[in-house]
């Protein structure tokens, strides 16, 4: 099969979360199972150069119609980890992708409506007809509607649809203009609230429900958050059609990349370990301590790495911190949120911390130090409200680190309680509580902090338990072949 992936985020070129690991890893499973992919991705001036080989023109002067008129692209070629990558560059006023970092600006919906129309621009005039084209969140989500309206009879038609919502927390919800500025030739019927528009301001569409309308097959990134967002509010208004639709939508679970997230060859951690080895993984703890300038007294070490964004229950990660702290554990943040405000008050915490022996935040992004994190770690927590699918926790599972999570989306579907679960004792792995609360992650915490303390042994059992897991691409990358497979337009 000939795939052609539109997104957002690949990683490591573009990555702001797990989008960008999803892109990255689902696109290099297929090509190891024998199919052509492609990535189409905005040319963003901060995109890592230094992961791109072989960048080189290769399209000129493409012309793509918008708003009336037409802006010049440039498309550029390069490979990313062996995947072939295309970077759309806009030469325009607006300097769409030329912002200094991926996303906050007040014309988002605007600048990546111009890449699903660039991307089938693009894909029109060099003659690539792909058998499935797969796009993802919202920044994508124009591309079904689009090419079915405007490209069917270009020679795309026989496309198959694929479209993927990794969080439902952003839709695309704008102004209908967008419509108009793509050139679409009848937008009055796509606004109405049973079509794209929304239902309660005429002059507001939602992208994603138009890739929910439009794409042949849909999905999310776990089982059970295609469940939650369908039947309780995370579906944040697209229950309903969901619900209407729900022939076509399914919920897969995220793989893990193996080639990047394993202890066994990590080039980014201090110590490399695998299962077998897995008392070396204490020389990693030793050099995060040393780097973090945390003491080394025999405390456990509890990480939490991901965005800080209130969706990750932010005062439940505050209230882990202070519960470790007066708990003789240490705690170890790496994190960077959008929000000004919520980067200051982290800020703040950090500045009151700075001397802690027993703990240390980092506020920004940091690839490298992620990985060792992951490495040196004893617990990881993801306390999220809500959360499609998580990597965090299944990088921790594969780096021995026992996750404590909160019984939520893909979390749910992948962490088993130690105490609780109902799978066999073991097939447990780590630690899982049920209300976004101070006594609901408390109760998790003192049971897993008992454990670490009191039995030694069979905390090594539950990290050994979580390392056997397989949380790779195997099995999601075959739920995708069989959904592009269903997704197969007749005739
Ligand atoms: P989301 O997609 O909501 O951000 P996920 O758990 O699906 O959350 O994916 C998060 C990914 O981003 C993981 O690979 C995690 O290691 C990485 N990540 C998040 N924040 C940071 C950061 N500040 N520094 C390094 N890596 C980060």
């Amino acid at each position: 099969m000939y795939v052609v992936m539109i997104a957002s985020e690949c990683a490591p070129v573009a990555k702001v979360g797990g989008l960008a690991d999803v892109v990255a890893g689902l696109s290099r499973e297929l090509q190891l199972r024998g199919h052509a992919v492609e990535i189409i991705l905005p040319k963003y001036d901060v995109l890592r150069a230094d992961q791109i080989w072989g960048m080189q023109i290769s399209f000129e002067n493409l012309w793509v119609p918008w708003d009336g008129g037409s802006i010049r692209c440039t498309v550029w070629f390069g490979f990313v980890q062996g995947s072939k990558c295309y970077f759309i560059e806009a030469h325009c006023a607006q300097d769409f992708y030329n912002r200094g970092t991926h996303y906050g600006f007040w014309d988002d919906p605007e600048r990546f409506a111009f890449l699903s129309k660039a991307a089938l621009e693009f894909m029109l005039k060099s003659y690539k007809r792909p058998d499935v084209i797969h796009t993802h969140d919202w920044q994508t989500a124009l591309v079904p509607v689009l090419l079915t309206e405007m490209y069917a009879t270009d020679g795309l038609q026989h496309a198959r649809l694929c479209h993927t919502m990794h969080s439902f927390a952003h839709q695309g919800v704008c102004n209908k203009h967008i419509l108009y500025a793509a050139g679409l030739q009848a937008p009055e019927a796509l606004v109405s609230p049973d079509q794209m528009g929304s239902d309660f301001d005429p002059h507001t569409i939602n992208l994603t429900k138009g890739a929910i309308l439009y794409a042949h097959q849909v999905t999310t990134v776990s089982p059970q958050h295609a469940w939650e967002v369908q039947f309780t509010d995370q579906g944040c208004g697209l229950g309903h059609t969901l619900y209407q639709h729900r022939d076509k939508f399914t919920g897969v679970l995220n793989g893990l990349d193996y080639a990047v997230w394993n202890p066994e060859i990590d080039p980014h951690i201090f110590q490399q370990y695998t299962a077998a080895s897995f008392d070396l993984k204490a020389v990693n703890s030793l050099a995060l301590r040393d780097r973090m300038q945390l003491r080394d007294d025999g405390r456990p070490i509890i990480a939490y790495v991901g965005r800080l964004d209130r969706q990750k229950g932010l005062h439940l990660i505050r209230h882990a911190l202070q519960y470790a702290l007066a708990n003789d554990a240490q705690f170890v943040l790496l994190g960077s949120g959008s929000e000004a405000a919520i980067n200051a008050e982290f800020r703040a915490l950090q500045e009151s911390l700075i001397d802690h022996p027993d703990c240390h935040l980092e506020i920004g992004y940091d690839e490298e130090l992620s990985h060792l994190i992951y490495a040196a770690a004893d617990l990881l927590i993801a306390p999220s409200l809500f959360e499609a699918c998580g990597l965090t926790q299944m990088i921790a599972l594969r780096y021995g680190t026992v996750p404590l999570v909160r019984s939520v989306g893909g979390l749910k579907d992948t962490v088993f309680d130690w105490d609780y679960a109902e799978q066999p004792l073991a097939q447990r792995n780590g630690f899982v509580f049920e209300y976004p609360d101070a006594p609901g992650i408390e109760s998790a915490l003192c049971r897993a902090l008992a454990l670490w303390k009191q039995q030694p042994a069979l905390f090594r059992q539950l990290a050994l338990q979580g390392m056997a897991y397989d949380y790779s691409w195997n099995q999601p990358g075959q739920r995708y072949l069989d959904i592009y497979q269903r997704a197969a337009v007749p005739d």
